[in-house]
């Protein structure tokens, strides 16, 4: 039995995988050991034998908040979950696997009539990760929108999927308790608030879109290639025999995003936390400090929003740190405190 699960763990464990492939910011050295399990069962095959190992693991879903670090820890083993990507519709509730895109779940709000979930149209990461983060666009955040978390403690020696209400998630902005236990999330329950049986009825277009980006190349790390698959399906719908119109608030977020450059530089979005200490935005006190624009080596602030570090040319880790540095010592020096990234920094 045992065997079985060392043979599977040899399966799923891939050898020195470049991370920056699987980074929105194209950045990271190679990694020892990478594994993209695509079932809760395989997740916890990994984590029974790498713990055997002896291991160091990182869980992660889409890279899209995360810096990797350009020398990864030899032996270390990096877990994305992006392959876990499902949606069960299940009466008036939603059972969601965490690897899930959060821009589905806005395309997956319109096939069941609700405009609960607009908000994430478009935002790049996964469903796991937007609980971790509690991911929030302008008033609307993702804790508001769970109602049950699924997810494995790591301390538990079953190794068993446990629940959590959104209640007791400490769900506040940018944080929730998953950022101070060494839980994994591996999904999430939703009660959809309109039209549940719309979303019954159309349940086979939402599995027919997650299937189209199952399929898809490398699960869209890169920002370009995930804002053309989603506008793309947004505008699909339209023609469809469905023929949803694409909502105004969705359109507003689009021009909103593409106007900001969100999918044309390798980002991993707003680098700090909103801080309103000095009663402006980050990206403000940046434009203010005349800091917008400054580069070094392949990395740069962007031009177009000041708490955004781009990758413009084969950036590294390094070269990202040294402007981020750059950027707190700056607003520390002249609005007296220090801004918290919310970028997740891997130093190793
Ligand atoms: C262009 C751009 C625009 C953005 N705009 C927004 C925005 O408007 N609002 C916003 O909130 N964010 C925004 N972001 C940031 C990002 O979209 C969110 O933070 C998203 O939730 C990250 O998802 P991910 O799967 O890529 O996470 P990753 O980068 O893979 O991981 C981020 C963190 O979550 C942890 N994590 C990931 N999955 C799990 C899991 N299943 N269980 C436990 N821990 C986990 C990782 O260990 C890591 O610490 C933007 C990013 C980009 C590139």
């Amino acid at each position: 039995m045992m065997n079985d699960r060392y043979e599977l763990f040899n399966k799923l464990c891939f050898r020195h995988v470049p991370l920056s492939e699987h980074s929105s910011y194209g950045i990271g050295g190679i990694a020892d050991y990478f594994a993209m399990p695509a079932t809760v069962e395989q997740l916890v095959t990994i984590l029974e034998v790498s713990a055997l190992y002896g291991m160091d693991r990182v869980v992660f879903g889409m890279g899209s908040n995360m810096l990797f670090p350009d020398r990864p820890k030899q032996g270390k083993l990096y877990i994305s979950l992006k392959n876990m990507a499902d949606i069960t519709v299940n009466e008036s509730r939603w059972i969601l696997t965490s690897g899930l895109p959060l821009s589905m779940l806005s395309l997956a709000g319109l096939f069941a009539g609700s405009s609960a979930f607009q908000f994430t149209y478009l935002m790049p990461g996964s469903l796991g990760a937007g609980i971790y983060m509690n991911a929030k666009y302008y008033k609307e955040q993702v804790g508001d929108k769970v109602e049950l978390v699924n997810y494995i403690d790591l301390a538990d020696p079953a190794l068993a999927v446990q629940q959590i209400r959104a209640e007791d998630c400490e769900f506040a902005y940018k944080q929730s308790i998953f950022q101070h236990k060494p839980w994994i999330i591996v999904g999430a329950e939703i009660r959809v608030p309109e039209h549940d049986e719309a979303a019954i009825a159309h349940n086979g277009d939402i599995k027919r879109v997650i299937r189209k980006y199952q399929n898809s190349n490398g699960k869209l790390s890169s920002l370009s290639a995930f804002y053309s698959f989603f506008s793309s399906e947004l505008r699909g719908l339209q023609d469809s025999r469905i023929r949803i119109e694409a909502p105004e608030p969705m359109m507003e977020i689009e021009r909103y995003r593409t106007g900001n450059r969100h999918f044309t530089s390798r980002s991993c979005g707003s680098f700090f936390k909103n801080n309103y200490a000095a009663g402006a935005s980050i990206g403000a006190l940046v434009d203010r400090l005349g800091l917008k624009g400054a580069a070094h080596g392949g990395a740069i602030i962007s031009p177009y929003h000041g708490n955004m570090i781009l990758n413009a040319a084969q950036a590294t880790a390094a070269d990202v740190l040294y402007l981020k540095d750059t950027l707190s010592d700056a607003i520390h020096r002249q609005y007296g405190f220090i801004p918290e990234p919310e970028v997740v920094i891997m130093t190793e």
